[in-house]
């Protein structure tokens, strides 16, 4: 029996299929009673707009059933809200491997904020532009880079 925590943790972000909802700081927290085996699953929402959550929902459960935990609720809670600094730098780097820019850290309140470079997945290089606020989905932007003329998403600092 895999426990019930790596089990969740293992379910994949169904619109970026190369991080999984842990690495994408989602899954808030994974509690199992020891009386009755129950597991309960905490879960925050990303991108508002996002119509992912209820097949996130329909895999955790899945994923827990095959672990051998049939009985699981999985709870979602908006508060704190989540936001792109969540993501784990591993998660980060599997973004980039994947060919979407992960987002920039999000400026602290009273702080100037700089638009900082998104940087070109492929070629690593600052010259980018923004072609569409709406990517392949609506979490994600499309880019292009000036230097190698690659089209790319980029994932929304939010
Ligand atoms: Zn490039």
């Amino acid at each position: 029996m895999t426990d019930a925590r790596t089990a969740a943790a293992s379910v994949v972000d169904p619109e970026i299929r190369v991080i999984t909802i842990d690495e994408l700081g989602i899954l808030r927290a994974v509690e199992e009673d020891p009386a009755s085996g129950r597991v309960t699953v905490t879960i925050t929402p990303t991108y508002t707009g996002c119509p992912a959550m209820d097949v996130i929902r329909a895999d955790i459960r899945s994923a827990l059933t095959a672990a051998g935990h049939p009985d699981a609720d999985v709870q979602t809670v908006y508060s704190p809200p989540w936001s792109t600094d969540w993501i784990s730098e591993g998660g980060r780097v599997k973004l980039a491997a994947a060919g979407i820019a992960p987002p920039a850290p999000v400026p602290a309140a009273g702080v100037v904020s700089l638009t900082l470079a998104v940087r070109c997945p492929q070629c690593g290089s600052p010259e980018t532009e923004q072609v569409s606020r709406f990517g392949s989905t609506a979490c994600k932007a499309l880019w292009r880079c000036r230097s190698c003329s690659e089209p790319f998403d980029h994932l929304k600092a939010l």
